[in-house]
């Protein structure tokens, strides 16, 4: 049998995190095989941010991440967003920012970054073989990474690149941690994160498709309380859109003991709402419900919120008594709505939870279990906000571990 040729670093997954972490050992002079078990690299990032890739985000700051944030600020202090641009810039990307800091590729397409970083592998040496799914990594005088095909590589450095099981159908995938624990890691409990909410409320469905921009509220009054502002989107089972989908990964912690309430605010720029709607009643005093709401609230809101508050449709507003007042400047400030579960891991973007990062270096991302071994990326206990924090830790993941693998 041949001995198989002898690589300094092996990366498994050729994803957002294993990409850059392969460039980054080539161009240090390394002899790098990336392995990748789809036909394609980096799948996931190709759907990114609805196929266009928000990349970035110029505002990211530790409190952007949940799960293990102090190791999220040590990968920011070393790959900042100044870091990050100057890093696809120049690559050849060219970028444009949009609103709240979020970064997109110029071209509107996110195969813009995901070949930029693919044809700087290739041009570098990086050998790259796709349709090559890693089963099995032991740790002897060099790491022995086996494939599900049965062929084998040895290499000096080990580097478990691997994502979440969030999305399966793009190559989300539970094999990351399964490799990590038979090298010694344990596994921080997975939810869905950036995902929508099943809510009991049978009627949202009536709003189907609607955006809004509001304040989702949850642990009102408590000293857990969470105030996301952003836009909502309705949807046939429940609730979707960043303002929620950045409080999913606490609400499916907290849906382990039961329902979550969350609330909505349609007017967070209001400070008064009763004072609000008392003025609008003094100006539309002859108005019924429907035209009174006209030009404030979208239409299938105003029908829900008439139904919901038990507003009599052909009573004058100026004739509402006092309690219906009270009733709708509560409900716009705070509609109530019961969160049932969370959408399937096929819906959710990322994973919560993930390889305990207390035995990981947080300088280095190597493993504090196994000496040569670095864990990158999505299948560390750290998950970010919607807006481009996700793709910018699992690049500034590959950027640190290569920059912390020994010279040769
Ligand atoms: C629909 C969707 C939209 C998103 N949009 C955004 C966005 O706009 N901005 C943002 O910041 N984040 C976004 N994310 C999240 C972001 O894509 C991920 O957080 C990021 O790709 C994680 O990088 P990673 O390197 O850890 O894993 P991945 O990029 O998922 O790469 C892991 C790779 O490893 C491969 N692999 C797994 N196991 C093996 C094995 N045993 N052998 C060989 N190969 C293996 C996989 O096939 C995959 O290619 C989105 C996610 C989804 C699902």
């Amino acid at each position: 049998m041949n001995t198989p040729s002898l690589y300094d670093v092996i990366i498994v997954g050729a994803g957002a995190s294993g990409l850059v972490c392969a460039l980054q050992c080539a161009r240090r002079g390394k002899k790098v095989l990336l392995l990748e078990k789809e036909q394609q690299v980096a799948r996931k990032v190709l759907v990114s941010g609805n196929g266009r890739c928000n990349l970035t985000n110029a505002h990211v700051c530790v409190s952007d991440y949940f799960g293990t944030p102090q190791l999220a600020q040590s990968v920011l202090h070393q790959f900042s967003f100044q870091d990050c641009m100057a890093f696809f810039h120049e690559l050849g990307v060219l970028t444009q920012e949009e609103g709240l800091g979020r970064v997109f590729p110029l071209t509107g397409k996110s195969s813009a970054v995901v070949e930029a970083l693919r044809v700087a592998c290739v041009e570098n040496g990086v050998e790259i073989r796709l349709g090559s799914e890693v089963k099995k990594i032991e740790k002897k005088k060099h790491f022995l990474v086996s494939l599900q095909s049965g062929e084998k590589f040895i290499s000096k450095y080990a580097v478990l690149a691997c994502g979440s099981k969030a999305y399966p159908q793009v190559g989300g995938t539970e094999n990351g941690y399964q490799l990590a624990q038979s090298l010694g890691h344990h596994i921080i409990p997975l939810t869905p994160s950036l995902s929508a909410l099943n809510v009991k409320e049978k009627a949202v469905s009536r709003l189907q498709g609607i955006r809004a921009q509001v304040q989702t509220v949850l642990g009102r009054g408590t000293d857990k309380e969470i105030r996301t502002d952003g836009e909502i989107l309705f949807t046939n089972y429940g609730l979707s859109g960043p303002a929620v989908l950045n409080l999913s990964g606490v609400i499916g912690k907290a849906l382990s003991k039961g329902p979550v309430s969350i609330e909505i605010n349609f007017f967070p720029q209001i400070q008064d709402i009763q004072s609000f709607i008392e003025e609008r009643i003094k100006r539309f005093p002859a108005r019924k419900a429907k035209d009174f709401f006209a030009g404030m609230l979208h239409e299938n809101i105003a029908n829900l919120l008439i139904d919901f508050c038990g507003i009599k449709k052909n009573v004058l507003v100026q004739d509402w008594t006092e309690n219906v007042i009270k009733n709708v400047s509560k409900t716009l400030g705070a509609w109530p709505f019961t969160v049932l579960s969370l959408r399937p891991w096929t819906e959710a973007m990322v994973a919560a939870g993930g390889v305990n990062c207390a035995e990981i270096n947080y300088n280095t991302l190597e493993s504090l279990r196994c000496g040569g071994l670095y864990i990158l990326g999505e299948l560390l206990n750290v998950d970010g906000r919607s807006g481009g924090f996700n793709l910018h830790f699992a690049w500034g993941c590959g950027y640190v571990a290569a920059k912390a693998m020994p010279e040769e």
